[in-house]
């Protein structure tokens, strides 16, 4: 075994096949045993649930290598469980917990050469999924499951990893109120790439959506949730049934109160107090924690400024940043369990 020979330190967030992926298939009531394969294609009927009603729940998550050499993943019982929960509301046969946790070692180490190395800033994502793989014409569930991990080494998210992002609003919601927005679906994404694209043209990384029914509060971004600060230091996440239960943001919540003597407030946020906040970031497996500096309100083409800036993290935001990324690569000491060694 040895490392592949890339470039670690400027491998972007992109797609590259790597050595081996985790199957398993569920039909008549149960899922086979499973196995580590090297195909990277799946064949399905033409008219596989997934091609015709998306029925699809992923994850992602990441495997680092700490300070001192070892392989890990950071919280990946709770990927199982949201994974389970996801599959639940798409009518899915949910993936065991605890195979799912094996089944993400397995891949993890069947993949160690493409793990990047410590200090690379670079990771290897993970990305389990399973999708309604029978065929069906009439709209029903798929009566069998494919599920499959895969694995791609990846640097940051955003270009230029924790330097301040801007981002806007749009006149497209993400979830409606009891919709699908507290799952982890692709058609939740499917929806929000016409906005992705044009954000991405005008220059900002996300578009921050409000809620649905009001248009009044603060949700999250396409795909990370957000935090704000106070100007008394007070960290203020938004909470809404039709959020993602980011684990970066429960972490973060958790890491604030108990670790940095943070204090936290958990409830509606009006995209109208916006403007009182001192800093912002949004949080994630992929963004990890990026700073945001500016948000543009796309209806009046005016902008919010935070007082933190576009040249560095916030003095809250960046505190929480190294926390959280110590914990993750081993540097402060974790909270129990929080850190899964795979080797
Ligand atoms: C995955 C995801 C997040 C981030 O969740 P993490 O568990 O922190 O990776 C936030 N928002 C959306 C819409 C997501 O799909």
């Amino acid at each position: 075994m040895s490392k592949k020979d890339l470039d670690w330190g400027n491998i972007g967030f992109q797609y590259r096949v790597t050595d081996k992926r985790y199957v398993s298939d569920y039909k008549d009531g149960a899922w086979d045993e499973g196995r580590l394969i090297e195909d990277s294609m799946i064949t399905v009927s033409e008219s596989a649930n997934i091609m015709q009603y998306c029925q699809e729940v992923f994850e992602g998550m990441k495997a680092y290598t700490t300070v001192d050499g070892k392989i890990v993943t950071f919280r990946p019982d709770l990927n199982a469980k949201r994974m389970a929960d996801s599959a639940k509301r798409m009518v899915m046969a949910p993936f065991p917990e605890d195979r799912f946790i094996e089944a993400v070692d397995m891949t993890v180490a069947a993949n160690e050469d493409w793990v990047p190395p410590y200090g690379t800033g670079a990771t290897l994502y993970i990305r389990p999924f399973m999708i309604g793989s029978a065929p069906v014409i009439g709209v029903q569930p798929s009566p069998e499951f494919h599920f499959r991990i895969f694995t791609t080494p990846v640097g940051p998210y955003f270009k230029g990893g924790a330097t301040p992002v801007a981002i806007t609003t749009c006149d497209y919601d993400r979830a409606a109120p009891h919709g699908t927005g507290n799952i982890k679906a692709g058609l939740n994404y499917a929806m929000s790439l016409l906005q992705t694209v044009e954000a991405h043209k005008n220059g900002y990384v996300e578009n921050m959506y409000l809620d649905a029914a009001t248009r009044t509060l603060v949700e999250e971004t396409g795909g990370s949730n957000i935090f704000f600060v106070t100007k008394d230091g007070k960290v203020v996440i938004p909470k809404s049934d039709s959020i993602l239960p980011s684990i970066t943001r429960r972490s973060l919540v958790y890491v604030a109160e108990n670790m940095l003597d943070i204090e936290v407030e958990e409830r509606p946020v009006e995209f109208s107090e916006v403007p009182t906040f001192v800093e912002c970031g949004l949080c994630g497996t992929a963004a990890v924690i990026s700073p945001v500096g500016r948000i543009h309100k796309h209806d009046d083409d005016t902008d919010i400024l935070l007082p933190s800036g576009m040249d560095a993290p916030g003095p809250v935001t960046a505190k929480l940043y190294e926390t959280l990324t110590g914990i993750q690569y081993g540097t402060v000491e974790a909270p129990e369990g929080w850190i899964h060694e795979i080797k």
